[in-house]
């Protein structure tokens, strides 16, 4: 899989040792409150994985799946429910965990659905975060990175579904999209 990458931007251990840090702020910020992670499928699986089990005390999870890109690498601007929550949020601290925030189009329309669950709180935490997010007005708590604006997979990110299970970060070979 590795040889599929033209550059590597993140190791598996720079992952990591941030995550652990985002879960020490995060286990302060939220001590003593009733929190839930809500994942965002299928992108922050691995991020999800890895942020909880650096947490000090219990925390609970959900999942949402919506779709705002196809097979490409490009925006389709469609954000669809495909499958929502199974907990009713309301009342409840709400941390909605990203994998990547590249237009910021499918997290502000998750943000605005979610608000309207009345929730106590819908805070968002990202992993990575591109350039282009400065178009759009949208408040990110917590973010891991900020990286180029490239297309990258690995940790829980694909192209067409694929490299999911790339233990690093990093941009494909131009003979991959061919
Ligand atoms: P946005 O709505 O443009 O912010 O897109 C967010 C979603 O697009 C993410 O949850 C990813 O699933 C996908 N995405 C955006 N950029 C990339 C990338 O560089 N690699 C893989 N998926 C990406
Ligand atoms: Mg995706």
């Amino acid at each position: 899989m590795e040889g599929s990458l033209e550059r590597v931007l993140l190791s598996e251990e720079q992952i990591h040792a941030r995550l652990a840090e985002m879960a020490a702020q995060i286990a302060a910020d939220y001590e003593g409150k009733d929190l839930l992670l809500v994942g965002v499928l299928k992108g922050a699986v691995l991020v999800m994985a890895d942020l909880m089990r650096a947490m000090p005390y219990s925390v609970r999870m959900d999942w949402m799946a919506v779709s705002s890109y196809g097979s490409g690498t490009k925006s389709s601007g469609v954000v669809r429910i495909i499958k929502d929550l199974d907990t009713d949020i309301t009342d409840k601290h709400v941390l909605v965990v990203e994998d990547i925030i590249d237009s910021g189009l499918t997290l502000s329309w998750i943000r605005a659905n979610l608000s309207s669950r009345k929730p106590a709180s819908v805070e968002i935490c990202a992993l990575l975060r591109k350039p282009e997010v400065a178009k759009v007005a949208i408040d990110v708590k917590y973010i891991g990175f900020d990286i180029p604006n490239e297309f990258v997979v690995g940790y829980g990110l694909d192209y067409a579904e694929d490299y999911r299970n790339l233990r690093c970060i990093g941009t494909l070979s131009p003979s991959v999209y061919s």
